[in-house]
């Protein structure tokens, strides 16, 4: 029987990739009991957002430029904490809705612009709190005149009257990350609070009405792995609707606290801790991850863990999960459209085609060879049995 390292062989984009062996073993076992638990209801579909499965684009994708999620920014790009890693850098390409005047006419232009929803966020003040109480009657009016226009908030920290009136508000979902290490909290936040307030955080969020998605950041603490498994445990205790794995990004560290880039094994291994200890939690890897070889290697490890969603996976990734065995569905998707989705990701868990192995190889290797493909309509699963070509 063939087994994954030599999988992974078959793939050509993932060939060269040095793998970490002993991982791959444990993904494997992982896998053939996930596996065995997913035979036994109905295994879920690995969803792979992707702007660049050529043959799937649609005129909708090619024109990415039209925001379907845009992100909004309460405070513009001003923001208190400057934590090392971010320094309020995220906020700048958002869009300025400094009062509840200019959130109110931003909205009602996104919607006339085709928006389905927006990301709403803002920079923190010095207790990681975003204040959005002014906003609230606002967004309630959004709510009112535009049920079907989604709102996904980035919660920053909250007591719980706040998260009770955030989802009175009318928003939809809830996003947090969470801290798992004093010292990160305290060192690259540069934050007085305690990770108990994170937790109590997620507690009070999952107890409204809202979708709650918390996000772990893998490697935030300088690009070293600190407080990720606690911040694990922690989302264990408070079931969410789906969690979101990102991986440090840090374009912005100051040259005196530099990051390393994240060990890619590290980050397999925390991924396989995540897929044992939330089975039935949808969990997905967010758009932000380093580039180059380590994005191959993590993406290689996320569809070997299980996990449930990849935005814009890395070459080969796709075909991987197939001759994996994963049922797979391809949503075209850019970026904002893959965070939207994100949050919305247990809502739309049918959305995207869903292509059989023979398809996706053949796919695949027409793109390597330099072709666009012929666009190729619905295609249907592999049967049960369905020989994987190696
Ligand atoms: S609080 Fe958020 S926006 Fe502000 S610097 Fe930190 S990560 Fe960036």
């Amino acid at each position: 029987m063939t087994n994954w390292q030599q999988l992974v062989q078959a793939v050509e984009p993932l060939q060269d990739l040095e793998l970490d062996t002993e991982l791959v073993r444990g993904l494997e076992r992982l896998g053939h009991q996930v596996g065995h638990r997913a035979r036994e209801r109905a295994a879920p579909p690995v969803h792979f957002y992707t702007p660049t499965f050529k043959s799937y684009e649609t005129s909708e994708i090619k024109s990415c430029g039209k925001n379907a999620w845009p992100a909004v920014s309460v405070t513009g790009s001003e923001c208190k904490l400057q934590c090392d890693h971010c320094k309020a850098a995220i906020l700048e390409p958002m869009i300025p809705a400094r009062t509840p005047d200019d959130l109110w006419r931003v909205v009602n232009e996104l919607i006339d612009d085709g928006a389905n929803g927006l990301l709403l966020t803002g920079g923190s003040n010095h207790r990681n709190e975003v204040e959005y109480a002014p906003y609230y009657e606002t967004i309630r009016r959004i709510k009112d005149s535009h049920p079907e226009f989604r709102i996904a908030a980035h919660a920053a920290l909250m007591d719980r009257d706040a998260a009770f009136a955030m989802a009175d508000a009318g928003v939809d979902v809830a996003m947090m990350d969470v801290i798992g290490a004093q010292e990160t909290i305290t060192n690259v936040y540069h934050l007085r609070r305690s990770v108990d307030d994170f937790e109590a955080t997620l507690e009070n969020l999952v107890r409204t009405s809202m979708r709650v998605v918390p996000h772990i950041v893998i490697g935030l603490h300088y690009g070293r792995m600190l407080g990720e498994w606690r911040a694990l445990e922690i989302i264990q205790r408070h079931l969410p609707d789906a969690v979101v794995l990102v991986v440090v990004m840090p374009f912005y560290a100051p040259e005196k606290k530099p990051f390393v880039t994240p060990d890619s094994s590290d980050v397999g291994r925390f991924f396989q801790s995540a897929r044992q200890a939330l089975p039935d939690t949808s969990l997905l890897l967010g758009c932000a991850r380093p580039p180059g070889e380590s994005r191959m290697e993590i993406d290689t490890y996320a569809v070997m863990a299980g996990l449930d969603g990849i935005a814009h996976p890395a070459d080969g990734a796709v075909e991987l999960a197939a001759r994996l065995g994963r049922r797979v569905r391809v949503t075209p998707a850019c970026c904002s459209i893959v965070v939207g989705d994100e949050v919305m990701a247990v809502q739309n868990a049918s959305d995207g085609l869903e292509l059989d192995v023979d398809t996706i190889v053949r796919e695949e290797a027409r793109r390597r060879a330099g072709s666009r493909g012929i666009g190729i309509p619905v295609v249907s699963a592999p049967a049960p049995g369905t020989e994987i070509p190696v």
